[in-house]
């Protein structure tokens, strides 16, 4: 599926420019990646063998500001994919408004399979590879897909050891690196302020609402967490051993003081285990996939039940399941808006490192909450007044915006 990633995203830009009074050679400017860099990334194994992996990072667009996007451990990952995750990111920012270009980067490799030392190891030389073309004004990194606080922080020490100190370069850092209060919870969060906003434009709440969550790393377990915490029921959440599911609701704070790290949801005793089909096709009122991309293929969308989707993950419903589900009449808030929250906490924390002033936690939950909360009005006024569904309507906000910058810029 990956080999097709990056043309599924140009496929929802044509849709949404095709609505848009773009010139064609702008048009061509943004279906296109700036840079791609495809890399060998080198280290000592523990036995003192030379082991090798492959390493990208692809800078989309930056007529809007520094590249910006996070970093991938993965053994799937490839260029196509964090290609892709890169062009998301481009119009992600510019949905938000923020100063950024989209950029993604991602190492082909298993971190369970590596020592503490051999991962910080092949962060260092991936870092060291790729020093040149990124920086606090250039290309800005940020957690992902099985990286974390701990990784950021090689890459900034990495950088830094080159350039200087550059808190800058990377966002997601340990808070004793200039680290900002909020970001780990950041990108949950917005997905909860976007799924209770999205509820109360159809005439719903939150509150009482039964949600599944797909994936229980940073943003699904988040989001498990703080929904839980404003009244909605969890019945069902999963990772990639399988589910717990309960009708009733989950009791979020217990599972979570079971879930330890390294403990798989599979070997907990909270509610009845469920396979990951079975937890997309659960009775419920919002489910909310928070994995990979394509985790809901044509096969999972003729099973869901839930009326409302909201992609928390980046492309978890694929083109072919979107169609689908648009058709039956569920609506699907798009991955651009709904997991926005993490670009967002990263903007005020890069913020933050370039101006040496410490935000407190209250401040940035509010900024976030104000933030989302423009960004999800702007794309409800579209989809309203344009008759689009909110992703093309949330493309077309995003292109408008880099169009424009482009066309401003005299790039075109
Ligand atoms: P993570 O590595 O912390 O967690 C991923 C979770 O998905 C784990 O619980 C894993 O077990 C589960 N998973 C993996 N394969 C699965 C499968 N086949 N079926 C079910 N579950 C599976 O990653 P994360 O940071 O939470 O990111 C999740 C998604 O959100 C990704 O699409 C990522 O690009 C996106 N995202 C993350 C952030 C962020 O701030 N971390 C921001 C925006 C978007």
């Amino acid at each position: 599926m990956s080999s097709s990633f990056y043309s599924s995203v140009n496929s929802y830009v044509d849709r949404a420019a095709a609505l848009l009074d773009l010139d064609d050679d702008i048009r061509l400017l943004l279906a296109d990646p700036y840079r791609q860099v495809d890399m060998q990334v080198p280290i000592h194994a523990d036995d003192g063998s030379v082991v090798t992996f492959r390493g990208y990072r692809v800078q989309h667009n930056g007529a809007r500001g520094p590249f910006k996007g996070g970093l991938r451990y993965h053994p799937d990952t490839d260029l196509d994919e964090v290609r892709a995750l890169a062009s998301l990111m481009t119009w992600k920012a510019a949905l938000l408004d923020l100063p950024f270009g989209g950029a993604k980067g991602g190492l082909a490799l298993d971190p369970a399979e590596l020592s503490d030392r051999e991962l910080e190891a092949a962060t260092r030389s991936f870092i060291h590879a790729i020093a040149g073309v990124i920086g606090p004004n250039l290309d800005i990194l940020a957690p992902d897909v099985n990286t974390d606080a701990r990784v950021m922080g090689w890459v900034m020490d990495a950088y830094s050891s080159q350039a200087g100190w550059s808190p800058a370069v990377v966002t997601g850092k340990p808070l004793d690196l200039g680290g900002i209060a909020g970001r780990v919870e950041a990108t949950g969060r917005g997905v909860v302020a976007i799924t209770s906003a999205a509820l109360d434009a159809l005439g719903r709440s939150l509150v009482g609402q039964r949600l599944a969550v797909q994936g229980f790393g940073n943003v699904g377990r988040h989001v498990a967490q703080i929904a839980a915490e404003q009244g909605a029921i969890i019945v069902g959440v999963s990772d990639v051993s399988g589910g717990r599911h309960r009708s009733e609701g989950i009791d979020v704070p217990a599972l979570l003081a079971q879930v330890q790290p390294g403990v798989l949801l599979k070997e907990v005793e909270i509610g009845d285990f469920v396979t990951n089909a079975e937890l997309l096709a659960l009775d419920c009122d919002v489910l909310i996939p928070a994995a990979l991309e394509n985790a809901i293929d044509a096969g999972d969308a003729a099973e869901v039940r839930s009326p409302v989707i909201v992609e928390a993950a980046n492309h978890p419903v694929s083109p072919e399941a979107d169609e689908m589900l648009s058709g039956r009449g569920v609506t699907i808030v798009p991955d651009i808006l709904a997991n926005a929250g993490g670009v967002t906490g990263s903007y005020f924390e890069w913020t933050s490192n370039l101006t040496a002033f410490r935000w407190t936690e209250e401040q940035f939950n509010q900024q976030l909450l104000e933030f989302m909360d423009r960004a999800f009005r702007t794309v409800w006024e579209h989809h309203v007044d344009r008759g689009v569904d909110l992703r093309t309507a949330a493309y077309m906000v995003g292109i408008t915006r880099v169009a424009e910058a482009t066309r401003l810029r005299g790039l075109a």
